[in-house]
């Protein structure tokens, strides 16, 4: 095997261009702490645990269980500790230069799965499909329940390295008054983009990736110095969705997942969207735990905003997941700068991921019942 020549570059984000990464993969170079791997908590059922079976009443009542019966497979709780709540009157302060909004807001737990430990590539794909379809309809009832709400964010921490303090598989679901600024900014941007070139840039983005080869030589050697492929970013493909490695990843093991066809609303998902999205979810889930082992990670999704500065933006924003492992420790070069420091290529990655053999490192359904 030819060994991958070092990466040393700043790579601006496509969508935000304001942002950028610094690429350095010189095996001397160890400019980040790697974060501890911890033993995953696989038992199906722990007695002490507040989101398993026959602890119900450790947690507030259900606002949702999916199915609506005893044996559910997901429920969906007011959060004990809610980091914005609608327990009060809103109340908008300004101070001189010191603003603030009222922390007005939903805080809910979504108990992915009755099953304490269990992975997401180990959940089945019509589970898969349940969880999704259990974000969508929450999204709409408290996107419908009060305009105040500018944003619902639906997001996962695995691991502790990822923020998740209950060990029990579990997502979280906040409606916010607010529009978090990494969305703000993804809108603008690609609102941007689109006058410019009247195309959707993350449509350009999987265009590029399914279609784009070039070759960039050295202009006084000949040698080749970059093969830009078709597919060099592509971990996982399916119908309708797809899951890509970020050219300018901030993340080690970052990975989006983006619908094909354009839509700007994740609200629109229909039955046979969110089968697709489950495989390519669990396959791409089951990459990254075959590469690195006892994934930690957080995911997210990013929607179009309910936000009056939002309208217009159907046409040139793009819903997607993005999925970002813990693997390093954050270090203060990259506080104090804004710059993440990304210590493997991600077309290294990118390889890495693809090059997983899935029968190896097989996921629900065959291997791990029969386990
Ligand atoms: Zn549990
Ligand atoms: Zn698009
Ligand atoms: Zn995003």
């Amino acid at each position: 095997m030819t060994e991958t020549p070092s990466v040393r570059e700043i790579r601006i984000n496509p969508i935000i261009p304001t942002e950028s990464v610094l690429v350095a993969t010189a095996r001397n170079m160890r400019p980040k702490k790697a974060e501890q791997p911890v033993a995953r908590d696989r038992r199906p059922h722990v007695g002490t645990c507040p989101f398993c079976y026959g602890n119900e009443h450790m947690t507030p009542p259900a606002i949702a269980t999916y199915p609506e019966q005893e044996q559910w497979h997901i429920r969906i709780v007011e959060n004990l500790y809610p980091v914005l709540g609608d327990d009060h009157r809103y109340r908008n302060l300004n101070l001189g230069l010191q603003q603030t909004i009222d922390g007005y807001g939903r805080h809910e737990v979504i108990i992915d799965h009755s099953q304490h430990g269990i992975a997401v590539h180990e959940m089945s794909n019509e589970h898969l499909v349940e969880l999704f379809s259990a974000y969508r309809i929450r999204m709409e009832q408290l996107y419908q329940s009060n305009e105040q709400l500018r944003y619902v964010l639906v997001f996962k921490n695995f691991g502790p390295a990822a923020g998740a303090s209950i060990p029990h598989t579990h997502s979280q679901i906040i409606g916010m008054p607010v529009v978090p600024h990494n969305v703000r900014a993804e809108v603008d941007h690609s609102r941007l983009y689109y006058t410019k070139n009247h195309h959707c840039i993350f449509c350009s983005l999987i265009d590029e990736a399914l279609t784009f080869e070039a070759t960039i030589y050295d202009r006084d050697s000949g040698a080749i110095q970059r093969r830009i492929s078709v597919g060099q970013y592509v971990v996982e493909r399916g119908e309708r969705f797809i899951a890509i490695k970020p050219f300018a990843s901030r993340y080690e093991w970052e990975v989006h997942i983006l619908p094909l066809t354009h839509d700007a609303e994740f609200l629109r998902v229909t039955p046979a969207d969110l089968a697709d999205l489950a495989q390519v979810l669990r396959r791409t889930m089951a990459r990254l735990e075959a590469v690195i082992e006892g994934a930690q990670y957080n995911y997210f999704l990013h929607s179009l905003p309910h936000s009056p500065d939002s309208r217009g933006c159907e046409a040139s924003y793009h819903w997607h997941l993005e999925i970002c492992p813990r693997t390093s420790i954050p270090s203060g070069f990259e506080l104090g700068s804004g710059l993440f420091v990304n210590t493997i290529s991600p077309e290294e990655a990118a390889l890495k991921l693809r090059s997983v053999d899935l029968d190896q490192h097989p996921a629900p359904g065959k291997a791990a019942q029969s386990a």
